[in-house]
């Protein structure tokens, strides 16, 4: 039932309250007398006259409309919307953690010294890499660091090249990253299969080019199988690799971008490793680099002193944990303190809880799942780059759209279904792209369901592909105007 709520305002009725104080019992001083003039307000602030139970039911009913992991599936491609299991939750809150100030004498906070350096082993385990930094604070602001290390790399060796090099198939955080640190982004046209084209990579990486920055699997959910050719080639001709690994869900458990030839890679914590995202809510983007570049690092690094003594039978276990800034190389601090510990611990947990065996498995049902996905769609939606895939894959609806329906109309269509709409319009290299990424905690059930709702969907274009450019039906609100919101703005509630 389409059900639609009212501001607040408009519930407000003059003189009504959520409670009300009982008769003061001491001498009452008008604020006038409290404050100083200049700070006091000249009208009434126009706030809301509601009942308790008013703001309850209000609030709670706005909730309710929120769509989230918690309520149903989730195919956001390239976002990684999986599950996000509660002890997760529990742990981040623990008072041990919660209640540390960053100003705090490190002595006092060995606890959370010890989790950062744990996950720090545990992410160069995974990856292959020699050293992270937890520091940054989501995808976008780890490839802006990792540019400055290659930035830093390249001053320190005394060489002056100002390119990098990115697929035209990148998220578009790439090429704002590498400009945002002042290089010149030149793009590289993807193959006909989908993947980089080692051939013309020869060609355009030339000695005035820092790095490639490249995701493995790339955008269209496939994974550059000429990976160690390409790094060949690039480090041949003096550059870095950069890996933007935002999508590691694939690789989880089956192969480490360290041993591929990468130099620096950044990883998702809120993608991969099961932190709650969206909405604006924080990240955490740790970088990984090889041996070579470790010195390059932001500092403060977490760092163990372990002075264990004695016999084997006394041993006195003595591991101490600390902030190290004694880097001269460093690209100094990007983020104030040490970034987003709660998001670290979170994945702690997490990988602590999966243990070997579960981080191995979650790369490959999380492969297992799209290709189900793909394979189901195949004979509904058009596959441009019809192979097996990684994590996620991507249709492309202009069969659908030479009937009147677009790739926009399908993602509105799956709302009346109850699933929140795929990635649409990207990579920009496939026309009228629907980006589909199920990730591994989905059931086959699940699957099936939204398998059911895109054939359903595909069946009325055929037919009636009006019905579908109505949708959704069943919101609480419809389509609204795509940008007006953006361009004219209005957050100003007035009586009139
Ligand atoms: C999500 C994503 C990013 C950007 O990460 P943010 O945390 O949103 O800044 C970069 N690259 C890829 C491939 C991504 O999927």
């Amino acid at each position: 039932m389409k059900q639609t709520e009212s501001l607040i305002f408009e519930k407000s009725s003059p003189g009504r309250r959520c409670f009300v104080f009982p008769a003061c019992d001491v001498p009452v001083k008008p604020i006038t007398d409290l404050l100083p003039q200049n700070v006091l307000r000249k009208d009434d602030a126009e706030l809301p006259e509601v009942s308790e139970i008013d703001v309850v039911r209000h609030f709670t009913r706005l909730s309710q409309k929120n769509y989230c992991v918690d309520t149903n599936f989730y195919p956001l491609g390239s976002c990684t919307m999986k599950y996000n299991p509660r002890t997760n939750e529990e742990t981040a809150r623990l008072e041990g953690f919660t209640k540390v100030h960053p100003y705090q004498l490190t002595e006092q906070c060995q606890g959370t010294l010890k989790v950062l350096y744990d996950l720090e082993q545990m992410l160069k385990n995974i990856c292959g890499m020699s050293a992270f930094t937890l520091q940054p604070a989501a995808g976008a602001h780890a490839e802006l660091t990792g540019m400055l290390i290659i930035r830093a790399y390249m001053e320190k060796k005394g060489e002056k090249r100002h390119k990098i090099l990115i697929p035209d198939s990148a998220h578009g955080t790439n090429p704002a990253s590498a400009a945002l640190c002042g290089y010149e982004v030149e793009s590289i046209r993807s193959g006909r299969n989908g993947l980089i084209d080692v051939k013309r990579l020869r060609e355009v990486f030339t000695h005035d080019t820092a790095a490639i920055m490249i995701t493995n699997p790339n955008t269209l959910g496939l994974f550059e199988k000429d990976i160690l050719e390409i790094c060949r080639i690039v480090h041949d001709c003096g550059g870095l690799v950069y890996c933007d690994g935002a999508n590691m869900n694939a690789l989880l458990g089956i192969a480490r971008p360290g041993d591929m030839g990468i130099d620096i890679l950044h990883l998702n914590l809120h993608k991969t490793f099961s932190t709650p995202h969206g909405g604006g809510g924080p990240g955490a983007g740790p970088v990984g680099v090889t041996e070579e570049l470790q010195c390059f690092l932001p500092v403060p690094r977490v760092e163990m002193i372990d002075s264990t003594s004695g016999g084997d039978t006394e041993k006195e276990i003595q591991k101490k944990y600390i902030f190290n800034d004694n880097y001269p190389d460093s690209i100094g601090k990007v983020r104030a303190f040490y970034g987003h510990i709660g998001m670290m611990i979170r994945t702690y947990t997490y990988l602590l809880s999966l243990g070997r065996e579960g981080v191995c498995k979650v790369g490959k049902y999380a492969i297992l799942n799209a290709n189900y996905l793909q394979h189901k769609l195949k004979k509904y939606y058009h596959i441009p780059y019809d192979k097996t895939c990684m994590h996620e894959f991507v249709l492309s609806a202009t069969k659908q759209k030479k009937k009147g329906a677009s790739a926009l109309d399908i993602a509105k269509g799956l709302l009346d279904y109850g699933f929140h709409a795929p990635t649409i319009y990207f990579p920009l290299i496939v026309e009228e792209a629907i980006m589909i990424e199920p990730t591994e905690t989905e059931s086959r059930e699940t699957l099936d369901a939204f398998v059911d709702a895109m054939i359903q969907i595909a069946a009325s274009i055929e037919q009636r592909p009006e019905v579908v450019k109505g949708s959704p039906k069943t919101t609480p609100i419809g389509r609204p105007d795509e940008t007006k919101a953006a361009r004219e703005p209005n957050v100003k509630w007035s009586k009139k």
